[in-house]
């Protein structure tokens, strides 16, 4: 009775609900719950605690007060501290009134998509790429168009396609650098010319950058170093260059008109971020460099083990040059990515991500992530390369 009843109010719950996909990384990680000796490679934080001096200063800013609501576009102090840290490195003039703090970098990619993008209005997202970017726009009834992100190309886009699926109801590019899940980095040629296209167009670029802090091999160039236009947005934020996952704290950087209708938007969404996380953020943004470095060199450290673990077996086809992942290909098998992964699982107990999460493209893939101990991350990829091996047709 009470069962016929949920599944009644389900049914008539809305549509949006309803059709929202599910993630198949919650549909591996519910298969590994209640096994033993399970070795995780699907997560996307870090297994590291955030640093004890953020910790600590939030603890001390909660205790002397601050916890109540903060702005709707975040505390001065700390919108202050992005701007300045933003104009040192990008070698232009980051204004306060430019930067929204946002719940995650999820709150500041979701709120950008809804400030410039209307119902049944188009955004280029890539293909692989972060599902969530799909998500959202379902939830905001705006369409997705896929560009492809190949193999042959370092999984780095190509501007001419990207110029050419340009439409008259594109409203924004969505770009990703370094990317989740292929670990590209965009040389600074590149998004110059995704800058240009997006300019000349009349659209809007949205970079996420979340991984900034991530780059083993070169550096890496943001948007908002070609200058902020008023038609950019730059996307970073706390989680993964501070492990700051749990605290729910990122940002954005556009033109100051645009920051305000962002502003207005988070209002009814989450009306601000949390403000003892903002009081973490302000230390993290004071505290030494070295924290994100240290990070930085684990991830790297990690990322070789990865290169070592598939040398000559081509298994690798491209080596990630930042952000903490790596697409293991699969095509010998024959499989399909959710069938792989739920057998290697089944039979081997590691967690890998289905490529097919990250769209069509990724469907001869696996993702493995960087964010698990040296001696597991090893053992987890040496039974992913020898299940690859033992099923190669
Ligand atoms: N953008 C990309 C590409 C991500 O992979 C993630 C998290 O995995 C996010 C944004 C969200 O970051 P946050 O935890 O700051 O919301």
């Amino acid at each position: 009775m009470r069962h016929s009843k949920l599944s009644e109010a389900v049914r008539s719950s809305s549509l949006r609900a309803r059709s929202l996909p599910r993630s198949a990384i919650r549909e591996m990680m519910d298969l590994a719950v209640g096994r033993s000796g399970v070795i995780h490679l699907e997560v996307g934080e870090s297994d590291a605690p955030t640093p004890e001096h953020i910790i600590q200063g939030a603890f001390e800013s909660a205790h002397a007060g601050w916890t109540k609501y903060s702005a709707n576009a975040g505390l001065p102090a700390l919108r202050a501290l992005i701007a300045r840290r933003m104009s040192s490195r990008w070698g232009t003039q980051v204004a306060s009134d430019q930067v929204v703090v946002t719940t995650g970098a999820v709150g500041a990619v979701f709120t950008s998509i809804a400030t410039v993008a209307d119902a049944g209005d188009e955004i280029l997202t890539p293909d692989p790429g972060w599902p969530n970017y799909e998500a959202m726009a379902h939830l905001l009834n705006v369409k997705v168009v896929r560009y492809d992100l190949h193999p042959r190309n370092g999984f780095l886009p190509d501007p001419d396609q990207i110029s050419q699926r340009i439409t008259g109801k594109t409203k924004a590019i969505l770009i990703n650098s370094p990317s989740n899940p292929a670990g590209g980095v965009f040389p600074e040629g590149l998004m110059a010319r995704l800058a240009d296209i997006a300019r000349i167009s009349g659209v809007y670029l949205i970079s996420d950058e979340i991984y900034e802090d991530i780059v083993f091999d070169g550096q890496h160039v943001s948007a908002g170093s070609l200058g902020i236009s008023d038609r950019t947005f730059v996307i970073s934020g706390f989680s993964k260059g501070y492990a700051m996952t749990g605290w729910r704290l990122g940002w954005l950087i556009c033109a100051p008109e645009l920051a305000l209708a962002a502003t207005r938007i988070q209002e009814p969404l989450y009306s601000c971020a949390s403000t003892i996380s903002q009081k973490g953020g302000e230390v993290a943004l004071l505290g030494p460099i070295s924290t994100t470095e240290n990070f930085r060199n684990t991830y790297r450290r990690r990322r070789d083990i990865i290169v070592d673990v598939f040398r000559n077996t081509g298994m690798l086809s491209v080596v990630p040059a930042g952000g903490f992942y790596a697409l293991i290909d699969i095509s010998r098998t024959g499989l399909l990515s959710l069938d792989f992964a739920k057998r290697f699982l089944l039979e081997h107990n590691v967690v890998t991500v289905p490529g097919s999460t990250f769209g069509p493209n990724c469907e001869k893939f696996v993702r493995v992530a960087l964010t698990i101990e040296d001696d597991q991350l090893r053992v987890g990829l040496l039974r992913l390369r020898a299940f690859i091996t033992s099923l190669a047709q």
